[in-house]
């Protein structure tokens, strides 16, 4: 799934997140670290290693295979909890689901059925999560199902339920408070009937920003994804304040492959959609929309050059992108250019190059994260 044949470098620094999941932890204290889709793009492997050791016990991953792949570095016998987020979708992933004691969320009572058939089979007990729909209208329950649940849990030997979960839509938004309210007040009318049906269970609902601006919303753990890796879910609303002390872990480089001048009138790139209007010079870096730096990117996006910025000219191409260095001497073929990250005034934070982009801190990380990662700050 990585792209490896390209000269993009992302730079993770394990202590970051650590230092991220630790403030967190000042703010909630039972943290259930979500690290689904390769960790936000930062590696699953290591990511889960760094916050191991800094004390998390439980994880959550996307799928039954990534669920799989954590259990293989975390053994049951460790005490850690694997949850898989998507839940299963086909037969194989019930019966690795209960060999390997991944929690499963579950939103379909069918899930449940075929749960505890694979759970009896195999003669073991599986950790059930109830995935319940509170309003993002995605997947999981509804409180018309509660009872059904309570027919089905307090009937099948072989299952055990752990969580109950739900996933705030707008906890991130200034306008979105009465929506977080109502979803909340939903979820404890859910956890309220299973509760008195005598159901024990560990209730969550706050991912990062529900997590940062609903202290009242904590319920018994917490969901933190993109926090963890240090972009402030808050910027640009009125929290901005509570994400301040994130650190952004993911930095990207690649290499300056030439420099030559544009006369004035030259155009650049496919299409000739930048004209220079006066003498220029310009440098042609090895990234393009093949490495995930993507095309939307064209006229719009900067990169850090040496502590400063140089803007995209014209369209970036499938590996080639040519940036403004005018009236620079200090950059020649070689030299190393970040995409994200960098130093001094320069420095290009995720939300930044989201913008650019025309998307979201999350997708950038995501993206940019398929290429060639290297670690620092780890043990
Ligand atoms: C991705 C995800 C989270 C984490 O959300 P962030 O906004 O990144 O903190 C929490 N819960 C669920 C169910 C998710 O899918």
């Amino acid at each position: 799934m990585a792209i490896t044949y390209n000269m993009l470098e992302v730079q993770v620094d394990l202590k970051r997140i650590v230092d991220n999941y630790r403030f967190m932890r000042s703010r909630a204290a039972r943290l259930m670290p979500v690290i689904k889709a390769d960790a936000y793009g930062h590696g699953l492997l290591p990511v889960a290693k760094a916050l191991a050791a800094a004390g998390a016990d439980a994880f959550c991953v996307g799928s039954v295979g990534e669920a799989v792949t954590l259990r293989r570095e975390r053994k049951p016998d460790s005490g850690c909890r694997v949850v898989s987020l998507l839940g299963p979708m086909d037969r194989e992933d019930y019966a690795e689901a209960v060999s390997h004691e991944v929690t499963l969320l579950v939103g379909r009572h069918e899930q449940l059925e075929l749960l505890q058939v694979a759970a009896s089979s195999a003669g073991r007990m599986a950790p059930v999560a109830l995935k319940f729909d509170t309003g993002m209208s995605r997947l999981g329950f509804s409180e018309a199902d509660v009872p059904r649940l309570i027919q089905t849990l307090t009937t099948s030997p072989n299952l055990r339920l752990e969580l109950v979960t739900s996933h705030l839509a707008t906890a991130d938004e200034d306008s979105g408070v009465d929506y977080v309210l109502a979803q909340a007040e939903r979820f404890r009318a859910i956890t309220a009937k299973l509760s008195a049906a005598g159901l024990r269970f560990q209730a969550n609902l706050a991912n990062s920003a529900g997590i940062l601006a609903y202290p009242e919303l904590h319920f018994d753990l917490q969901r933190p994804g993109i926090a963890l890796y240090g972009s402030n879910p808050f910027l640009g609303t009125n929290h901005e304040e509570l994400g301040r002390p994130l650190k952004q872990a993911m930095s990207v480089t690649t290499r300056i492959l030439d420099v030559h001048d544009l006369p004035r009138g030259g155009t650049i790139s496919y299409g000739r959609t930048y004209t220079a209007p006066r003498d220029m010079r310009v440098a042609i870096m090895a990234a393009g929309y093949a490495d995930g730096y993507s095309r939307g990117l064209s006229n719009k996006g900067q990169v850090c050059l040496k502590g400063s910025r140089a803007p995209i000219l014209g369209r970036v191409c499938m590996q080639l992108t040519a940036v403004d260095i005018t009236g620079r001497e200090d950059v020649h073929p070689g030299d190393t250019v970040h995409l994200l990250g960098g130093s001094g005034r320069g420095y290009i934070s995720v939300e930044e190059l989201a913008g650019w982009w025309g998307t979201i801190s999350y997708e950038s990380f995501c993206i940019l994260g398929l290429n060639r990662r290297v670690y620092f700050g780890g043990d």
